[in-house]
């Protein structure tokens, strides 16, 4: 700590005790340089994390609401509880240890996809499909092409996830300015 006095950036701490409060530690120091003494109060740095949404709006990061996610997205599959509060429990600890204390939604959400995806494929696509807000037909074709690709690297993993993108395309498909244009059926002269 700089010495007040002299500037000296080394001293040594000759007292250390907390306050009444507890919340907070008082520490007497002496100067190496110029041996005044003077105190310093070390108190924990308790900032809450904060997530950045889309329309640029901020809250307090919800661990709650994480979690709701993941039981959404995990409805009627087989993943444990134990396995959805780990994943919320690492997200929070990866994000803590960043530093940042501001975060995009966005973020949070690939890193619960990241998860999500080596979980249950069927998770992944029902979180990815709301997360990534799939408007258009084509980036969600693109992730069924994604899945299916590393479905054939990985032999004898279950279709489900597949079966559940093509029935959640049928659904999805309406009609859209980004939607693929059919080639209109060229003329016969
Ligand atoms: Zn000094």
């Amino acid at each position: 700590m700089k010495c007040p006095f002299c500037g000296a950036l080394e001293d040594r701490v000759v007292d250390s005790r907390p306050t009444d409060e507890g919340d907070t530690v008082r520490r007497r120091r002496e100067c190496a340089k110029c041996y005044k003494r003077f105190t310093t109060y070390e108190k924990v740095e308790i900032l809450p994390l904060v997530v950045i949404k889309k329309d640029n709006s901020r809250e307090n990061f919800d661990r709650d609401k994480l979690m709701r996610g993941i039981l959404r997205a995990c409805e009627k599959r087989p993943v444990g509880a134990d396995e959805m509060h780990k994943i919320v429990d690492e997200i929070e600890t990866q994000l803590s240890n960043s530093l940042e204390r501001e975060v995009s939604s966005q973020m949070i959400g690939e890193l619960l996809m990241e998860r999500l995806k080596k979980l249950d494929q069927v998770a992944y696509v029902r979180f990815a499909s709301v997360y990534r807000d799939f408007g258009d037909i084509e980036t969600f074709l693109e992730e069924i092409h994604k899945i299916r690709t590393e479905e054939d690297s990985e032999p004898g993993r279950p279709e489900a996830g597949e079966q559940f993108l093509r029935r959640r395309a049928r659904a999805d498909r309406k009609p859209s300015k980004s939607a693929p244009k059919r080639k209109r059926p060229t003329r016969r002269s």
